[in-house]
């Protein structure tokens, strides 16, 4: 008998036909005799549609509200699924995370999670229930509800297993595992039998949203048994994170990330003196803004232009508060861009491997893609181009690098 985590995503409930098939998927596990408990997301659209609402009342809605707000879809879904279950003749019982007492800090609509008290939780299994509880959301100590950021179930499931010491946590989604690449953009894409926890957190904080980043972490920290694959499936191993290499060959790069969620700011025509990074990027941080890439060129008259990224949300305050460094560092002008995207290869086995960053280079000059800025680690390298190359580019990459499916397979 084992205790499983299972987390299914927004499409995988996405109907009450749907919710039907996660209750007999979910009576299968039982039926063999195991302990299961489920952790949903809200029916797919429905946060969006939520958020859109706010929105309509508010420009900017007050976070507090909103986290009430959004709150909400995941605990429509809890209700459904413990209904479904029931029909079916198993015992279940759904709960909301602040029943739970999922504890998070108080950050709302990015909260992080402090503890969980799996007690209640534990009663409920051994007394042969299924238990149900809603992703994505937790309480803080004042007993405000919060949220954990968009994908945010992945995290409350993989918490939550950790808490349980589980024996394994599977994540349920609209795909069967991971793959090379996001599917939808390249169809070659190939599914990964396993992948690095490494190479997971990478692509998950470059921007593959199969998994959100924070239940990547946690899966870590507590060395979590995480599997992720397909609740429309009947078979099929998923995709497992693996904590050790495997000892074989690893191919040079595992997969492709990108993302459009940043945009770059340009100091024009700075002086080129000591300091200067300082006393632009110090306001930013004052401001709380988060920088990813910087790029700052040798000035040759004595000025030159310094780049930086950040969220796309933040571009505006960005701006507004290099306008005020402008002035005091006498820089030229400051520029803001939305229209760019960033797109990542990544791979344990890029440390055994020379010449991979020319290699990629190569690729993009020979499809005539410019690239902004470049950023490496141990494991990846990431380049910042045009928004309207994005695609372009991760399907000559994922073509370079041998990723797509071969003609056979
Ligand atoms: P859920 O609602 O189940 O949480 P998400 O939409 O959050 O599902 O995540 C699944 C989606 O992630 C897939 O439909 C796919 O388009 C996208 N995705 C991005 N990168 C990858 C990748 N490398 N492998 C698989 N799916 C990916
Ligand atoms: N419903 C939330 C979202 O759409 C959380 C999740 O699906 O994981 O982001
Ligand atoms: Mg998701």
């Amino acid at each position: 008998m084992a205790l499983i985590v299972q987390k299914y995503g927004g499409t995988s409930v996405g109907s009450v036909e749907r919710i039907r098939n996660v209750a007999e998927r979910v009576a299968k596990f039982k039926m063999l005799g195991h302990q299961v408990v489920v952790v949903v997301s809200a029916m797919s659209g429905e946060t969006n549609r939520l958020i859109a609402l706010a929105k309509e009342i508010q420009k900017e809605p007050d976070p507090r509200e909103l986290d009430v707000l959004l709150s909400t879809g995941e605990q429509v879904t809890i209700a459904l699924l413990a209904m479904a279950l029931k029909d079916l003749g198993l015992r279940a019982k759904s709960y909301t995370g602040a029943q739970v007492r999922i504890v998070t800090d108080s950050a709302h609509t990015k909260a992080r999670i402090l503890s969980i008290d799996e007690n209640r939780i534990r009663e409920d299994l051994a007394s042969g229930h299924v238990v149900v509880v809603a992703g994505f959301q937790g309480i803080d100590e004042a007993g405000n509800i919060t949220t954990l950021g968009r994908g945010g179930s992945d995290t409350t499931g993989v918490a939550l297993a950790a808490a349980l010491k589980a024996d394994e946590c599977q994540i349920y989604t609209d795909v069967d595992g991971v793959y090379t690449t996001d599917p939808r953009i390249v169809p070659d894409a190939r599914k990964l039998d396993t992948i690095t926890f490494e190479e997971m957190l990478e692509l998950a904080s470059l921007g593959s949203k199969v998994l959100q980043i924070r239940s990547v972490e946690f899966a870590g920290k507590y060395q979590v048994k995480l599997r992720v694959l397909s609740s429309f499936a009947d078979e099929g191993e998923g995709t497992l994170i693996t904590f050790e290499e495997d000892s074989m060959e690893q191919p040079v790069i595992t997969g492709i990330a990108f993302n459009r969620d940043e945009a770059k700011l340009t100091v024009l025509g700075v002086p080129d003196k000591p300091g200067i990074a300082a006393h632009i990027l110090g306001p930013i941080a004052d401001a709380n803004i988060d920088v990813d890439m910087i790029v700052q060129n040798v000035g040759i008259d004595g000025t030159t232009d310094f780049s930086f990224t950040v969220h796309r949300n933040e571009m505006k305050k960005a701006l507004d508060v290099l306008a005020m460094v402008k002035s005091a560092i006498g820089a030229r002008d400051v520029i803001g861009d939305d229209r760019i995207a960033k797109v990542s290869i990544v791979g344990v086995g890029m440390r055994n491997h020379a010449g991979v960053a020319g290699m990629m280079f190569k690729t993009l000059a020979q499809e005539n893609i410019n690239i902004q800025m470049i950023s490496t680690s141990e494991i990846k390298i990431s380049v910042i181009v045009d928004d309207k190359y994005m695609e372009l580019a991760v399907r000559a990459l994922h073509q370079a690098f041998g990723l797509d499916r071969s003609p056979a397979a």
